[in-house]
């Protein structure tokens, strides 16, 4: 059987091309095996709505102790008053004064109170929504990585068997014209071999010499583009 060796290079080629998209797809997935960029932003909004309600429930809790303190005082205030040990008229709408303010300061505290309560109860389903959301991301990840991790193992196995493959091919090809293929490898961007197609090189798109035409057909030896100056490969 007569060797082409751009026939065979251009093997060589599809079979490094394989090759290259296996491995990008195995370094991107990689990347996404171990940190879930949606469970990250979920347990940040998570965090956040955590820290939002802190703030207010403690206000609530020191209003709730004011309103506590005044009531004590309001009611001492209104033993007195009506304890009779006071007697003097003056003296006693004084007291009477002070049971009002006193009260008057109280329905305001209440009144902050409730507007605060309705702040905490935002805040905190603010925080169960967030959850929710942070649970769902956990559940989606660990299905997303459950088939990166089987889409990993199967891509391996190919990428095995494509560099077996490539190694078989390699073995069949004539040292010198691997060399130039190599050598042509990285100025091509990956691609040192073109099919030469009805039209010209497929990868350049300019049509070729009689004389190219002919010796790619035969295949015998190595012909250049005469634009692109890839090796060219009958179709
Ligand atoms: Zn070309």
């Amino acid at each position: 059987m007569q060797v082409n060796p751009a026939a065979q290079l251009y093997r060589l080629q599809t079979l490094d091309l394989n090759i290259a998209k296996l491995r990008a797809r195995l370094k991107q997935i990689d990347d996404l095996l171990g940190k879930d960029e949606e469970v990250v932003r979920a347990a940040a909004q998570r965090d956040a709505a955590s820290e939002s309600y802190k703030p207010l429930h403690a206000r609530a809790t020191d209003l709730e102790l004011e309103i506590k303190t005044l009531a004590e005082k309001i009611a001492e205030s209104e033993a007195a008053l009506y304890s009779g040990a006071t007697k003097n008229a003056k003296a006693l709408q004084e007291l009477q004064a002070e049971v009002n303010a006193l009260r008057r300061q109280e329905n305001t505290l209440q009144e902050t109170l409730m507007d605060v309560m309705m702040q905490v109860d935002n805040a905190s389903t603010a925080i169960s929504d967030a959850e929710t959301a942070l649970t769902t991301a956990q559940e989606t990840s660990v299905i997303r990585q459950t088939d990166l991790q089987a889409e990993k193992t199967k891509l391996e196995g190919d990428l095995s068997t494509a560099e077996t493959k490539r190694k078989d091919q390699v073995a069949k090809i004539d040292p010198a014209a691997l060399k130039i293929y190599d050598t042509l490898r990285p100025r091509m961007k990956g691609t040192p071999v073109a099919v030469l197609g009805p039209d010209g090189c497929m990868a350049c798109h300019v049509e070729q010499t009689s004389i190219i035409n002919q010796q790619v057909r035969m295949g015998t030896k190595i012909v250049y583009c005469e634009s692109c100056g890839r090796i060219l490969a009958s179709a």
